[in-house]
């Protein structure tokens, strides 16, 4: 069979970090932008009384910037990436969750049902904790069961939302910023628009936990189709999880398996149209969440990844677990940044490219008052010294003439004597 090898080491490079590191660079991005912004703001805020050189609609373009780059740059340092997992209770969402976890973070199994939203994301000290709508104050949470307890204590409504914390180092997709987010079963009649509206409109990736002993339900299938209706093209992965279960029936394995995954292509092509047949294979899995994270629990001990009484063909599904765990980072990095960064980055350049087009309004406008001024200057001087230049005309024509006045008076009075 197969060989397993750890997967802890191709983590390092995963494409999560292609998100990570885009994040981290369009953050730096728009620090540059918004001091670019607020030294301009100051600028055109001293200048503003002169009505020559700025105008107050562009006075108050700059201004309104610095609080608008402010908003984009608080949204854009809370951006992660997000995934929901949907499907009927007891199908094995949260085992799904702890398995990519490696560690039982969510309760699972007999006597508990999740039945509200439970959000892991990751928490920077260490701490683990929940938070709920209802009471913001961080409450302790040291184990499975504590969660448990604690989720049991809380009267809550399947539409609400509990924040589990938890530390980012113990899992390297809440290192890398990835956000999991199990529902209730959407079994127990909810409604629907209110969940998508709450709970998925920023969702990068949907995974759909199927049961591999039964067919797609119309439940599930309903909710994906309100899905595709607020969202276009969502991306769904659907995992057909218990799939140990059909290692007692080999003989069945291979039809079992092409009946399900025909009708999933179908699902997603056909239906809803979201993606290609080609692209909807490369979505559908079969799974066992329960030996995954068995397996992975115990690599963790030091024990070997395959030991412990599994069921026959363990190892061909675990690769298939890493499979989906490949494409899904993958998936939802490329969808994060498409649609968190695409259209800030669109944004960040309109405001630098507005900001520097009054700047060179500005400038040009003063660069004109100079020339004007100068100009001004000349006219002027070119009249002093015109009229200095008839002054001096006047005067040597006044010199000639009281001259030949002179002369003329001493011709005259020269004759009157001698005559
Ligand atoms: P959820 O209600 O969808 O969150 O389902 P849980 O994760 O709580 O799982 C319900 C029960 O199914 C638990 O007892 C799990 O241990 C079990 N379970 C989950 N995944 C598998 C699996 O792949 N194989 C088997 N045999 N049992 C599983």
């Amino acid at each position: 069979g197969p060989v397993l090898s750890s997967d802890m080491k191709y983590k390092d490079c995963s494409p999560l970090q292609t998100f990570v590191s885009a994040k981290r660079k369009i953050n730096d991005i728009f620090v540059e932008i918004s001091d670019f912004v607020q030294e301009t703001a100051k600028y055109v805020e001293a200048i503003d009384r002169d009505e020559k050189i700025i105008h107050k609609p562009e006075v108050e373009l700059v201004s309104g910037y610095v609080s608008k780059v402010r908003a984009i740059q608080d949204i854009l340092s809370r951006n992660h990436m997000k995934v929901v997992f949907f499907g009927r209770t007891s199908n094995g969402k949260s085992s799904v969750i702890n398995a990519m976890l490696r560690d039982k973070v969510l309760p699972s199994g007999i006597g508990h049902t999740t039945n509200c939203f439970l959000q892991v994301e990751g928490s920077d000290n260490g701490e683990s904790y929940l938070v709920t709508e209802a009471s913001p104050e961080k409450q302790n949470v040291k184990s499975v069961s504590n969660l448990a307890h604690a989720l049991c204590e809380e009267k809550l409504n399947e539409n609400e939302l509990v924040r589990v914390f938890w530390p980012r180092d113990k899992c390297l997709l809440l290192r890398d910023d990835v956000v999991l987010v199990d529902s209730p079963g959407i079994d127990v009649t909810p409604n629907l628009d209110d969940w998508i509206d709450k709970h998925c409109l920023d969702a990068d990736v949907f995974v759909l936990v199927v049961n591999a002993e039964s067919t797609l339900m119309v439940t599930e299938k309903n909710f994906f189709h309100k899905v595709s209706t607020k969202l276009s093209k969502p991306n769904i992965f659907i995992l057909n999880n218990r799939w140990d279960a059909s290692a007692s029936e080999p003989e069945f394995l291979e039809q079992v398996r092409a009946q399900h995954t025909e009708r999933a292509v179908d699902f997603l092509t056909k239906e809803l149209k979201v993606c290609s047949a080609k692209e909807a294979k490369e979505r559908i899995f079969f799974v066992s969440a329960k030996e995954v994270l068995q397996a992975r629990l115990q690599e963790q001990k030091g024990q070997q990844l395959h030991s412990g009484a599994l069921a026959e063909g363990f190892p061909t599904r675990y690769l298939e677990f890493q499979g989906f765990e490949e494409k899904f980072e993958e998936c939802i990095s490329k969808s994060a940044i498409q649609t968190k960064f695409h259209q800030h980055s669109k944004r960040g350049k309109l405001v630098a490219d507005d900001v520097k087009n009054v700047m060179e309004t500005v400038h040009e406008r003063a660069q004109q008052q100079k020339t004007e001024l100068m100009n001004k200057k000349k006219e002027v001087n070119d009249k002093l010294n015109h009229t200095e230049q008839q002054v001096q005309l006047i005067t040597i024509e006044m010199k000639k003439k009281i001259h030949h006045m002179v002369e003329d008076v001493e011709e005259k009075v020269s004759k009157a004597l001698y005559e």
